[in-house]
């Protein structure tokens, strides 16, 4: 998607140690616009799929597919980390290795959000190592629910999530495909 290629270039900055940092536009100041149309876009990818669910993860996911689900018209729903008194008992949880922060943590959705009849599509910000995607679609598959496919707003082409994913015969759309970086050179797109 050129609009989003075209603000990572602008806006981006690459930090050492292969994070590409967008707070200025997607994960910490917001550009509900951007999102709006990085939602349509997902809308026409993924159009005649009846999802019926966006499932994302607290907690940078959670803007973007709330602003993206209004092209859906299907409620968001976010898996929580960490333990939480209010999930206790019965929740679908697995666990997950963060890429920013480099430790695992647990996530977690009620079992009344996420339903055998779902239709659910995945939204997150970064793909990566596909840590996080493979969690949620863990939860996905306890919950009987069908996984349409992954939407993300900036795959890392160079690592080795995206081909991991797909090997699993998950379709995972991505709206900028980053081919590489460095913090002198700055971001190529596939
Ligand atoms: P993965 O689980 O695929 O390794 O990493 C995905 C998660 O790590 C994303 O939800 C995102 O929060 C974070 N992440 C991974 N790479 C980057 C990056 O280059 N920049 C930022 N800002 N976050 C990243």
């Amino acid at each position: 998607m050129k609009l989003l290629e075209d603000r990572i270039r602008r806006d981006g900055t690459v930090e050492d140690g292969d994070v590409l940092k967008v707070d200025s536009f997607l994960n910490h100041q917001m550009d509900v616009e951007l999102f709006a149309q990085m939602g349509e876009e997902w809308a026409r990818l993924y159009a005649g799929e009846g999802v019926s669910k966006i499932l994302t993860i607290e907690a940078s996911g959670i803007g973007i597919a709330c602003i993206a689900a209004q092209a859906f018209q299907a409620p968001v729903v976010f898996a929580k980390k960490g333990r939480s008194k209010n999930l206790a008992g019965d929740v679908y949880t697995t666990q997950v290795e963060s890429f920013t922060h480099g430790r695992v943590y647990d996530i977690m959705v009620s079992k009344r959000f996420l339903l055998p009849t779902d239709r659910v599509l995945i939204l997150d910000d970064f793909l990566a190592n596909g840590a996080a995607l493979q969690g949620l679609i863990r939860l996905v598959e306890q919950a009987g629910a069908t996984l349409v496919g992954a939407g993300v707003a900036v795959e890392k082409a160079f690592q080795p999530g995206g081909a991991l994913i797909r090997s699993m015969g998950v379709r995972v759309e991505s709206l900028a495909r980053v081919k590489s970086m460095s913090p002198e050179g700055g971001v190529q797109f596939c």
